[in-house]
């Protein structure tokens, strides 16, 4: 379906200066991970067809519309993927650009530009976090709509993430113009009370993260409890028995401080563990309930 010459060597690649996407961020991202299985030697992409649904609704709500269809994306990445023969863990970055170079910071022109990568860095994560609430406001739904992943809000998440780092943690929270909870600077938010698992809801300025939906999957289908969008303020955050994050690259990552106040006990609380036992099986293929989230790639 695709051209080999397509697929070429990021190093090889131009772009102009003036071109309107990199000077005013018009575009928007997908974020995608695959989860190599040792035992089966077979590497899982996780829900790809839900990113390239979200992408392609990101691409509509900007007028940045993607210009292949949810298959061929599917497609291009299972090429992408034996191309680069990967056998480890990776992410996949989907990147639509507009392409003019012309000085208006205008969405009409037609011409987007498609491109996907493979990141292949290794990281080694920390078991759990401390985060400060930012003193940045999450972008309203009215303004860079955080619904969509376009690469202009991910400013609001860069100043966010750099405040923390300077004043000494992992990560930070945003709260929405209202002072309610919105979530993470790159991830959704979730609290435990008792049995009780809320996350905030989409109107509370949030990405409707596909990671937050595989948590309601497992929290109804596995731990039989049943997950609850609700406004959080920010004392329910800090009075929680237990917080974590989830996001594609981080999965579920427990908060262990909050503002330097300690959450629960201060260590992975119980429902939390249990979640990401879960989520850790499902991505890498082990549960076979969760068969249409999978797309093997050899
Ligand atoms: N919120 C924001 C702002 C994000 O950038 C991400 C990462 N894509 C998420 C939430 C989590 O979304 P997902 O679970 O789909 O990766």
């Amino acid at each position: 379906m695709f051209d080999k010459d397509r697929f070429v060597d990021d190093r090889s690649l131009s772009l102009s200066i003036k071109n309107k996407g990199l000077n005013y961020g018009l575009g928007c991202i997908e974020g995608i991970r695959a989860f190599w299985n040792k035992e089966q030697k077979q590497l899982f992409v996780f829900r790809l067809d839900d990113h390239f649904k979200r992408f392609h609704g990101s691409g509509k709500s900007l007028y940045i519309p993607i210009p292949y269809s949810i298959d061929q994306l599917s497609e291009i990445t299972r090429q992408l993927l034996l191309i680069n023969q990967v056998t480890q863990d990776v992410y996949i970055r989907p990147l639509c650009f507009k392409g003019a170079n012309t000085l208006r910071p205008d969405l009409n022109d037609p011409l987007n530009h498609l491109a996907i990568y493979l990141d292949l860095t290794e990281y080694e994560p920390k078991p759990s976090i401390n985060v400060c609430v930012s003193s940045w406001t999450r972008v309203g739904s009215n303004m860079i709509p955080p619904q969509t992943k376009s690469t202009a809000g991910y400013l609001n998440s860069g100043l966010a993430i750099n405040e923390a780092m300077l004043n000494g943690y992992d990560g930070a929270l945003f709260l929405t113009r209202e002072g309610n909870v919105s979530e993470g600077a790159t991830n959704n938010l979730f609290i435990v009370r008792g049995y009780e698992v809320v996350t905030p809801p989409v109107s509370d300025d949030i990405l409707p993260g596909i990671t937050r939906n595989t948590v309601a999957q497992i929290v109804y289908r596995e731990l039989g409890l049943s997950m609850r969008e609700q406004s959080i303020t920010r004392v329910e955050l800090y009075e929680a028995d237990e917080v974590f994050l989830t996001g594609t690259a981080i999965g579920i990552k427990p908060v262990v401080e909050i503002d330097r106040r300690m959450i629960g006990n201060g260590k992975i609380g119980p429902i939390t563990q249990k979640i990401q036992k879960a989520y850790d099986q499902i991505v890498r293929g082990e549960m076979s309930s969760y068969i249409s989230y999978y797309t093997s790639v050899y």
